[in-house]
């Protein structure tokens, strides 16, 4: 296997994030609540009995990264609910454990929308009829393009996180 520098790994697999999210846009999204005229917009994000996302040392390298080119401002706070959301999950040793993003800013948003996003998140939206879900094998088979590009970066792939904890993990 042929190693690349971490920094294109980064670019490769942001790369496929965008295609990806392009094509649940297009193939999915039509069918799904719009989240624009939501009126509990961002819960799906800060519901600290929903959120269980965990992502690999390559997405948490991405999305410090892109949390890097912030304003210092809206850097600094995410940055203080990251170390306070981690230190919750510290001794949290359950595989469901959840929490309340610390990606998720008011009325910004999701800070790493359309940059650094996990694959979890990107398929996310609410469907009425579960048969217009995007299929589980879809982001499986992403996700294991995501690892590809993590081992070529690092030689090897370390345990996926919560988000919190694996920001904290690998800054
Ligand atoms: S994903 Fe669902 S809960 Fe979240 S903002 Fe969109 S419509 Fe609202
Ligand atoms: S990474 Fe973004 S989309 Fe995913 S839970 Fe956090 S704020 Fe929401």
């Amino acid at each position: 296997m042929k190693l690349i520098s971490e920094q294109k790994a980064i670019e490769l697999a942001n790369r496929r994030k965008a295609d990806f999210a392009a094509e649940i846009g297009e193939r999915f999204e039509h069918a799904a609540k719009s989240c624009e005229t939501c009126e509990v917009k961002g819960s799906c994000c800060t519901d600290v009995h929903f959120v269980n996302v965990r992502i690999t040392r390559l997405e948490a390298r991405a999305i410090n990264a892109a949390l890097g080119e912030l304003p210092d401002e809206v850097r600094e706070r995410a940055a203080e609910r990251i170390k306070r959301s981690a230190e919750l999950l510290k001794n949290e040793k359950r595989a469901e454990a959840k929490f309340a993003c610390p990606l998720f800013e008011g009325d910004m948003g999701c800070l790493v929308h359309g940059k650094a996003k996990p694959l979890p998140c990107i398929v996310h939206a609410c469907y009425e009829r579960p048969e217009h879900l995007p299929p589980d094998e879809l982001l499986a088979a992403e996700e294991h393009e995501v690892l590809k590009l993590e081992r070529r970066a690092y030689g090897r792939n370390s345990a996926a996180l919560p988000i919190p904890l694996a920001l904290e993990t690998y800054r």
